[in-house]
């Protein structure tokens, strides 16, 4: 078979590694080029050779001359002059092999492989390790098994050299399984086996056994290379070992082996822990950089909120940035002028379109509140990823727009717009919208398309799932979510104690961190305190509460934040002693925020104090002076106290500041539909039938006719009259729940939610609502859910 026969039976296309060109075997290499390439890089081969075609068998110059064609990757010369030959021995073959593998002509390689088999010439250990290389090349699986079946037959499967070649091969296709079976049954090993095996399971992403491997080659007393130091490193970053990363980074100070590729792994590692001050030393200690290290620092420093150092670092560069420069710079951007410096950077150095620079953009919008910015970038994208797709509806669903995040997410569902699957990151970044949306039916049906993309055992959905259920007022499915999760994560932990806490189960809560401190190796953080707070005060737990606050700082070494303090105001605040709440703001080392004196203004409501609720309110509206909240708490007081004077003074404030109040609704959902009702609605289609129910259960709960009329006594009569429809006996979260309970199988509680924050008498009423009806009431309101249940409240009557 000539050599042009053999092109012409197999027109593949290849990249050739002599002279850079893509090229069909057919055409491949003009004559004209061929000597170009000859003459420029290779002056050496004899071109005498070619003409003076000797038919000599075997002569040793033939030989000489194919070996030199065929180290120099002239492979066309070398295969003219093969088949010149009569008769090849395996060394001839063995050059050939090599040769088209070499040069990345893997099936070339291969099918000669098969020819010398078909010719009765027996392969030998210089074989085996090129035909192996060439089927990994080739990424064929069942050509590189038979190859290994005729390594055990011919007797090779002790050679060490073919056994690295197996074990590379196996490791490149994915079957890490046959690579450690190989690996195992080798009767000796080199440096090369442990090598090939620690590389082969980054490759497959095996961390975990890729440190197993190393630690046993280490005792092995087998040196690391560089590559292997290089994998190591790698897998320490992604199988949280911080511990043997330092470890290898000693080991290569140790050993020399300090280039620059191997220090911006370990640059790399540290900035994956977010250990700045290590990647800082590492950083600065580079006598040369490349891109790569910059670009890592200036993530490193981006990632950690180190925004000041991540734009010097990008001033210092000595290099050009690149794209990942761009995209590791993103997330430093606090202010949006300088993510929009970035991205006309960008712009001009004609970095986009780059689906991953876009992507980062995106996030960086979202996380600015600039969402409309964020969907400018998102509606000019020509290619999207999925990545893409879940920023944009994270982006929507931080800055509240549910309504765009869901619809966007549907329309990735549907696959209208392209071919992409949601993954487990769609879903945690929608799930958040279902809760926000309060929609407990259509969130289940999100749950219902997790379990059918098979993500219903991924630790983040399952977490979100926790949260979507527990602000939907379901938390007996948040709990079996949370107890559904294999590899509980703090997140986990910290999702289900504060379900838990805005349920005000608060002692479950507390049951729950210790269970997590003593059972699981996470350890809590911020938020963890924050949810254990929350409990605390939501539930009164006074004792529990100053505990756990003495331990965060003491035992755990975390510094409370302004949301702890918040929760601990709260906490004093239920005890009603408002000066020593008054004094705990004083000494706080944070600047009390809007949400700390409104949390004063709850208190002095509580325990009736109009003078410390004037001075708290003045605080809120200082702060923010459209604080809807702050004036109709206000409002409350002063009618109560019939201070109308006062009331018409807040009125008019709140008409100059352009507030006005929110309308309170409530909202039931039965038999899949929801019903939304405002105060004294008759809008419902069984409108009768409800206000029937509750004058029944009115009646029953014997209402205090006489405590009404006392409170209405105090009224104007203009007031009085304006009132009447808006008395609180026709409270939306009253007539809700009244469908609520004729709506709703007995024995299931009925499920209510309200946008305000619920009043005294309903919270009565619901009470004892909850007795004489024997039905468990769930309410959730603007701020938690209160369980009412034969006559009392999860609450403790203190919201
Ligand atoms: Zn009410
Ligand atoms: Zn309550």
């Amino acid at each position: 078979m000539s050599a042009t026969s053999l092109a012409r039976c197999s027109p593949i296309y290849y990249s050739c590694d002599a002279c850079k060109c893509v090229s069909s075997s057919q055409n491949h290499q003009t004559s004209e080029n061929r000597n170009l390439v000859t003459n420029r890089r290779f002056a050496k081969p004899n071109r005498l050779v070619l003409h003076n075609r000797s038919k000599k068998l075997n002569d040793p110059s033939l030989t000489r001359a194919l070996r030199e064609f065929a180290d120099s990757g002239l492979m066309e010369d070398a295969l003219h002059l093969f088949d010149e030959m009569n008769k090849a021995d395996v060394f001839v073959w063995n050059v050939m092999i090599k040769g088209f593998t070499t040069c990345g002509l893997y099936h070339e390689a291969l099918r000669l492989y098969r020819r010398m088999v078909f010719t009765g010439i027996k392969p030998d250990s210089f074989t085996f390790p090129f035909v192996i290389k060439s089927a990994a090349g080739a990424s064929s699986l069942s050509q590189g098994k038979t190859v290994h079946a005729a390594v055990i037959k011919l007797g090779f499967d002790s050679d060490v050299y073919v056994c690295n070649s197996l074990i590379s091969f196996y490791m490149k296709l994915g079957w890490a399984m046959d690579a450690e079976k190989v690996f195992d049954e080798m009767p000796e090993r080199d440096v090369v086996s442990w090598n090939s095996i620690v590389y082969g399971f980054l490759a497959v992403g095996d961390g975990v056994r890729l440190l197993v491997m190393f630690k046993e080659m280490m005792r092995f007393g087998f040196e690391p290379d560089r590559f292997s130091i290089m994998s190591v490193l790698g897998a320490c970053s992604h199988v949280d070992c911080l511990k043997m990363g330092k470890e290898i980074h000693c080991y290569a100070i140790r050993s020399g082996i300090e280039d620059v590729m191997v220090l911006t792994s370990v640059l790399d590692m540290y900035s994956r822990y977010s250990e700045v001050s290590y990647a800082e030393r590492v950083f600065n200690g580079m006598s040369n950089r490349n891109i790569v290290a910059w670009n890592v620092m200036i993530g490193c420093y981006a990632r950690n909120g180190r925004v000041v150092d991540a734009f010097l670092c990008f001033q210092k560069m000595s290099e050009e940035p690149d794209v990942i420069t761009l995209i590791n710079l993103l997330p430093a951007c606090e202010e949006i002028l300088e993510g929009r410096t970035v991205h006309g950077y960008a712009t001009r150095r004609g970095f986009l379109p780059h689906v991953v620079l876009e992507t980062a953009l995106i996030d960086m919008y979202g996380e600015s509140g600039k969402v409309k910015s964020a969907e400018i970038v998102f509606d000019r994208m020509g290619e999207k990823n999925l990545v893409s797709w879940n920023s944009m509806i994270a982006a929507y669903v931080q800055n509240g727009e549910n309504y765009s995040a869901l619809k966007l997410f549907q329309e990735l569902w549907d696959g209208d717009s392209s071919s992409l699957v949601p993954d487990s990151t769609t879903f945690a970044s929608i799930l958040p919208a279902y809760a926000e949306s309060l929609s407990l039916s259509e969130g289940r049906q999100l749950h219902a398309y997790v379990v059918k993309a098979r993500y219903s055992s991924d630790t983040i959905v399952l977490n979100s799932l926790v949260h979507m259920y527990a602000m939907c007022g379901d938390l007996e499915d948040a709990r079996k979510c949370f107890d559904q999760v294999v590899f509980k994560d703090v997140v986990s932990w910290n999702s289900i104690i504060m379900a838990y806490a805005v349920h005000g189960f608060g002692r479950i809560s507390v049951c729950l961190f210790s269970e997590m401190i003593t059972t699981s190796e996470v350890s809590p953080n911020k938020s963890t305190f924050a949810s254990l707070l929350a409990a605390c005060s939501i539930s009164g737990l006074i004792d529990e509460g100053w505990e756990h606050f003495d331990s965060m700082k003491r035992e755990y070494g975390i510094d409370p934040g302004i949301e702890h303090y918040v929760y601990m105001l709260d906490l004093i605040g239920r005890t009603g002693n408002l000066s020593s709440a008054k004094r705990f703001i004083e000494e706080m080392p944070v600047v009390p925020t809007a949400r700390v004196w409104g949390s004063l203004l709850k208190a002095s409501r509580n325990h009736n104090d109009i003078t410390v609720a004037e001075f708290a309110a003045e605080q809120v509206l200082r702060i923010e002076h459209d604080n809807t909240g702050c004036y109709v708490l206000l409002l409350t007081m002063y009618s109560e106290a019939g201070r109308w004077e006062d009331v018409n003074r807040i009125k008019l404030l709140m008409k100059s500041q352009g507030v006005s109040k929110t309308t309170s609704c409530s909202t039931v959902v039965t038999r899949g539909r929801t019903h939304v009702f405002t105060n004294g609605d008759r809008s419902h289609v069984e409108t009768n039938k409800i206000y029937d129910v509750l004058d029944i259960v009115s009646r029953m709960v014997e209402e205090e006719e006489d405590s009404y009329a006392h409170c209405v006594s105090k009224m104007r009569p203009e007031t009085l009259l304006k009132k009447r429809g808006n008395s609180p006996r026709r409270h939306s979260v009253r007539l809700a729940t009244c469908l609520g309970l004729i709506s709703t199988e007995t024995g299931r509680a009925v499920m209510v939610r309200n946008n305000t924050r619920i009043c005294r008498r309903c919270h009565e009423f619901l009470e004892k609502a909850s007795k004489v009806t024997r039905r468990e009431i769930v309410v959730g309101d603007s701020k938690i859910f209160h369980h009412f249940s034969n006559g009392c409240c999860s609450c403790g009557n203190y919201w």
